[in-house]
C-alpha cells in the first residue's frame, strides 16, 4: 500500500537539504520499490509569508492524513520581529502538539570517519552512540498558566509552569526502556529532583515503569550532572530520557559531542509510530541560498523514517551505510571539512548518497 510522505521544507536552508532527502527517496523508489507518494507543503516563515500563518489549516489537515512528514527548518532574521504567536517556530509546535508527538528520538551518533571534527578528544568520542529521549509535548515550554503580568507595585513579572502528569511519563518512560532493550539495555534518566517536585515524580514514575523491564539498568541523574558527565565521559551514555527543556538543552550539547549538528537526525512520534522527521539543526539562515548546507542530518532523519514509521529497516541501513561510504570518500561539506578532504556543497553531497545507494 502507498504511504503518502508530506515534505515540509521550511525556510533558510531547509528547501535545499530536504531536495537531497528527496533525491535519496526518489532513488529507493526506483531501486528498492519504495512504495511511497510525496507532497510537498509549506510551513515557518514561508507559510507566514503565503497565509499569514506559521502554519495553515489546510497544511495541518494534510500532515494529520499523511503516514509521515519530513521536515527542512524553520525560522529566520526576517521573521524574528513578528508577533510570537505567529513566529515560525509556532508551525513546529502546533504540529507537534496536535499530532500528539510526544516522543522526540535524538541519536548522538559519531560516524568513525568525524572523531576529529569534535571540539572533544578523539577517545573521549570515538564509538560515541547515545540515543537522546526527549518529551516534546508537554513540560515546561506548554504548561499554564504562563505570561507576563505586572505586579501590584508596577514591576513587570514572566512565569511559566513546569508540570507532568504521570501519563505523561509513563508513556516517555515506556518508549526509553523499549529503545534501550533494543541497543545496550542503559537507560538514564535525567532530572532535578533534589529541587522540582515535578521531576521527583518523574523519577517516581520512571521507578515504576522499570519494574516492566528488569533487563534495562536504570540510573537517575541530575541535569547539571548530566551535562558535566556529558562532556567528560560520554560513552557512560547508551540511552537518556528526560522532560522537554532538559533534553533540549542536552540534546544540542550531546549532537556537539559529535562535531557538527549537519549531522544529527531526528525523530517525533506518537502513540503508534507515525512521525515527523527533521534534522536537529536550524534554518541556518547565514548559510541559505548558498549550496553550503550540509543535507546529511536529513538525508539520514528520512532513513529514521523508514525506520520507525515505514517499517523498512533495511532501507534505514542502506541509507546509513551509504553516507558512512560517502564518508569515506573523504566527501565533506563545509561545517565538517578537515584538511586533506574534499570539500563538497550540499547538491554534490545529496549526489554522493545516492550514488553510493
Ligand atoms: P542553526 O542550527 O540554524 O545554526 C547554527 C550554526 O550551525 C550556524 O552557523 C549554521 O550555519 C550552522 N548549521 C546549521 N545547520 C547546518 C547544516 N545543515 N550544514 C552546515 N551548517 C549548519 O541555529 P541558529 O542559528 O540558532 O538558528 C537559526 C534559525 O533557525 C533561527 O530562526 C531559529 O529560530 C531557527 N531554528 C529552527 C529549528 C527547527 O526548525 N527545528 C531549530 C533551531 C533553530
Amino acid at each position: 500500500m502507498t504511504q503518502h510522505i508530506l515534505i515540509l521544507p521550511g525556510d533558510g536552508i531547509g528547501p535545499e537539504i530536504t531536495a537531497e532527502a528527496v533525491k535519496v527517496l526518489n532513488a529507493l523508489k526506483v531501486s528498492d520499490n519504495l512504495d511511497i507518494e510525496m507532497t510537498e507543503d509549506l510551513v515557518g516563515g514561508a507559510a507566514y509569508d503565503a497565509h499569514g500563518l506559521p502554519l495553515s489549516d489546510e497544511t495541518m489537515a494534510k500532515a494529520q492524513a499523511a503516514d509521515a512528514i519530513l521536515l527542512g527548518a524553520v525560522g529566520g532574521y526576517k521573521w524574528e520581529s513578528l508577533d510570537i504567536s505567529v513566529r515560525p517556530e509556532k508551525g513546529l509546535l502546533r504540529l507537534r502538539s496536535e499530532m500528539k508527538l510526544f516522543a522526540n528520538l535524538r541519536p548522538a551518533f559519531l560516524y568513525p570517519q568525524l572523531a576529529d571534527a569534535s571540539t572533544l578528544k578523539p577517545e573521549v568520542v570515538a564509538g560515541l552512540d547515545i540515543l537522546i529521549v526527549r518529551e516534546l509535548t508537554g513540560g515546561i515550554y506548554f504548561g499554564q498558566p504562563r505570561g507576563i503580568r505586572v505586579l501590584e507595585n508596577g514591576e513587570r513579572q514572566g512565569f511559566n509552569t513546569y508540570v507532568y502528569s504521570e501519563s505523561e511519563i509513563t508513556r516517555i518512560a515506556h518508549v526509553a526502556f523499549k529503545a534501550a532493550m533494543k541497543r545496550n539495555k542503559k537507560l538514564t534518566s535525567v532530572d532535578k529532583a533534589n529541587v522540582l517536585e515535578v521531576t521527583e515524580l518523574w523519577r517516581e514514575v520512571v521507578d515504576t515503569v522499570a519494574k516492566e523491564y528488569p533487563e534495562v539498568e536504570v540510573k537517575h541523574m541530575y541535569v547539571d550532572n548530566a551535562a558535566m558527565q556529558l562532556v567528560l565521559n560520554p560513552k557512560q551514555f547508551d540511552v537518556m530520557v528526560t522532560g522537554n527543556m532538559f533534553g533540549d538543552i542536552l540534546s544540542d550539547e550531546a549532537s556537539m559531542l559529535t562535531g557538527s549538528i549537519g549531522m544529527l537526525a531526528s525523530a517525533s512520534l506518537d502513540e503508534n509510530n507515525k512521525g515527523m522527521y527533521e534534522p536537529s539543526h536550524g534554518s541556518a539562515p547565514d548559510i541559505a541560498g548558498q549550496d553550503l548546507a550540509n543535507p546529511l542530518a536529513t538525508i539520514l532523519s528520512a532513513a529514521m523514517m523508514l525506520r520507525y514509521t515505514l517499517g523498512r529497516e533495511e532501507l534505514a541501513l542502506k541509507i546509513e551505510s551509504a553516507v558512512s561510504k560517502v564518508l569515506d570518500q573523504g566527501l565533506r561539506t563545509g561545517d565538517i571539512y578537515l584538511e586533506g578532504m574534499t570539500k563538497v556543497g550540499c547538491r554534490e553531497m545529496g549526489d554522493a548518497v545516492v550514488a553510493a545507494l
